[in-house]
């Protein structure tokens, strides 16, 4: 099969790979399209120079072939189905797989291709193994949609966590895709109101087309917005914790989401959070059942136009250099590759 492998910043192959076969348990996937995200970009750029990585982490596409210990069992994937799949390794042995949280799981994630090279999801190509366990049908969806299962699990995961409910007041600091997904999940869940706060006026534009209550910048957020039951921190800025604490109403939450700089210190009174009774929550990556939840929400539909209004661009493998480019160097919300 074909895979695309960068190869250095800002330099991709496309090279061959022998194909992946399914072992008893596991589904073979060929990849209709794999968005790039955080990670990918940083490895692209050298921000994070891991080389050779084939890299591409968020993955559905059409199940070719199932194991035999796979096969038949209700609820397992069958030939022909469209997937959107979980790369994770869980390795249900470590005490965070033990506990219940296997977004933590200690075992080293990412495996290698056949000469070693090192694999981050290895989505940027023809075809992909995983575990049918990790394989999620996405029923009619198309896989533009199934695509974004990765990301959504990390949103129902973050919305799970951070206990929102129907009649919540939602704010979300940062209106890129990632903020855009939450918002799209709080209107979904029934919240009162969602507001989007972010620095770039544009993103609060297509914010507020989406469907947003209310939009701010963060100084403004407090008298433009009021108190807040749940604040999501999906920009890893200086000051969001600051300003995500001020939205905060009694008894209120907030959820650091996004990635934060490793030295950044804030700058908060531990009273306040006494006082008010308020939570702050950090959340990172998925666990099965945000999958789940996430698969049936793209089979149902209901989120179709608000994923659709979030894809930038797509490319055909072939051009996954193009692809890399484009989402490394522009404002986007999702580039998809493949298919
Ligand atoms: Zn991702
Ligand atoms: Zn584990």
């Amino acid at each position: 099969m074909k895979i695309a492998v960068i190869t250095a910043a800002e330099q991709v192959s496309l090279r061959e790979e022998p194909d992946p076969v399914a072992g008893a348990r596991d589904v073979l996937v060929r990849i209709g399209a794999c968005g790039l995200c955080t990670m990918e970009r940083r490895l692209y750029l050298g921000t994070k120079p891991v080389y050779p990585v084939a890299a591409g982490h968020e993955v559905a596409g059409e199940v070719v072939a199932v194991g035999a210990e796979a096969e038949g069992l209700p609820g397992s994937p069958r030939v022909g189905d469209t997937v959107t799949l979980d790369l994770l390794t869980r390795c249900g042995t470590c005490v965070s797989c033990r506990r219940g949280r296997s977004a933590l799981c200690k075992r080293p994630q990412g495996g290698a291709l056949s000469d070693g090279t090192v694999s981050m999801g290895a989505g940027l190509a023809e075809l992909v193994r995983v575990p049918a366990a990790q394989a999620f049908g996405t029923g009619a969806a198309p896989v533009r949609h199934a695509v974004m299962g990765e990301p959504l699990a990390c949103v129902t995961h973050s919305a799970r966590l951070g206990g929102l409910r129907a009649g919540d007041r939602v704010a979300v600091v940062g209106a890129g895709f990632m903020g855009r997904l939450h918002l799209a999940l709080a209107k979904l869940r029934g919240a009162a109101s969602v507001g989007l706060i972010d620095i770039s006026e544009d993103r609060l534009t297509e914010a507020r087309d989406a469907g947003a209550d209310w939009t701010s910048t963060p100084d403004a957020a407090v008298a433009t917005g009021g108190k807040q039951d749940l604040v999501f921190v999906t920009a890893g800025a200086p000051d969001a914790l600051e300003t995500a604490l001020a939205l905060c109403d009694d008894g209120g939450t907030v959820v650091l989401f996004g990635a934060f700089p490793k030295e950044l210190v804030a700058g908060v009174g531990p009273d306040a959070i006494h006082h008010h009774e308020l939570t702050v929550l950090g959340v990172f990556s998925h666990e099965p059942e945000d999958w789940t939840e996430a698969a049936a929400l793209i089979a149902s539909g209901r989120l179709a136009a608000d994923l659709d209004a979030l894809v930038t661009a797509e490319f055909p493998l072939a051009e996954a250099d193009a692809a890399l480019r484009l989402a490394a160097k522009s404002p986007v919300y999702r580039v998809l590759v493949g298919g």
